[in-house]
């Protein structure tokens, strides 16, 4: 694909998040987060070069070797995956814009420990296992809003800003739907929160239906 062909593709996804948030009201604004994972920093160049900004890793290790390679572009990136404790180090050192997946109270406890040793603040999601799958990570929808006060009140460096969720493992529509419906109505209920991200290449348009305000795109943004 020429980078004009890539151009007009690229457009051909934005106009299909622009409808599905117009259906749910013109004042519904949802942000593309760019899932990088499978890509080099080339493609994420090009896709730079067409007007996204915003991306997304789930390894410390190639977020780390991404931004240090496109340093020179204003990027905001995001840290979607599974933070492995003894990885907060080297992910606050690249101090991302948000960080999308804390899972559990311990995590929290020990990110806190360190944000504060530095004396820095980090936004962050809670991540909900809205699905319940045993494979998935991320807090149990039953305990998810405790949870979140609870860090609120206990982690003062942690900035939380709202949850994040991956739709259910399956086909079937409507179960898909229903853990998207489950993960709105927790951040409904949640003080202060303002981002609900939910949503991927096979499923964003039904989560932006049921509330999504973020989108995490991999596939689909980079033509795979
Ligand atoms: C890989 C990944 C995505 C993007 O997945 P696609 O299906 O390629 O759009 C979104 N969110 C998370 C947490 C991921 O790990």
């Amino acid at each position: 694909m020429t980078q004009e062909e890539y151009k007009i593709y690229i457009d051909g996804v934005i106009r299909r998040v622009e409808e599905a948030r117009l259906k749910v009201s013109p004042h519904h604004i949802v942000k593309i987060v760019a899932v990088s994972k499978y890509v080099d920093s080339e493609a994420i160049k090009r896709l730079y070069e067409i007007g996204q900004r915003a991306f997304g890793e789930n390894r410390v290790q190639d977020l780390r070797a991404k931004t240090a390679e496109l340093e020179a572009l204003p990027l905001e990136w995001h840290f979607i995956g599974n933070l492995q404790k003894n990885k907060i180090n080297n992910l606050l050192d690249i101090d991302p814009f948000l960080f999308q997946a804390l899972d559990s109270i311990e995590l929290a406890k020990e990110l806190q420990k360190r944000l504060e040793k530095r004396d820095m603040t980090l936004d962050t999601l809670l991540q909900i296992n809205s699905a319940k799958e045993e494979t998935k990570h991320g807090f149990m929808p039953e305990i998810a809003k405790e949870a979140y006060l609870q860090i609120q009140e206990e982690c003062p460096n942690i900035n939380l800003k709202g949850v994040m969720s991956i739709g259910a493992h399956t086909d079937e529509k409507e179960i898909i739907k229903q853990s998207f419906e489950t993960t709105f109505k927790i951040y409904e209920e949640l003080p202060n929160a303002t981002i609900c991200s939910m949503g991927m290449s096979n499923d964003f348009e039904l989560a932006i239906a049921c509330g999504s305000n973020m989108v995490r795109l991999g596939s689909i943004m980079f033509n795979r």
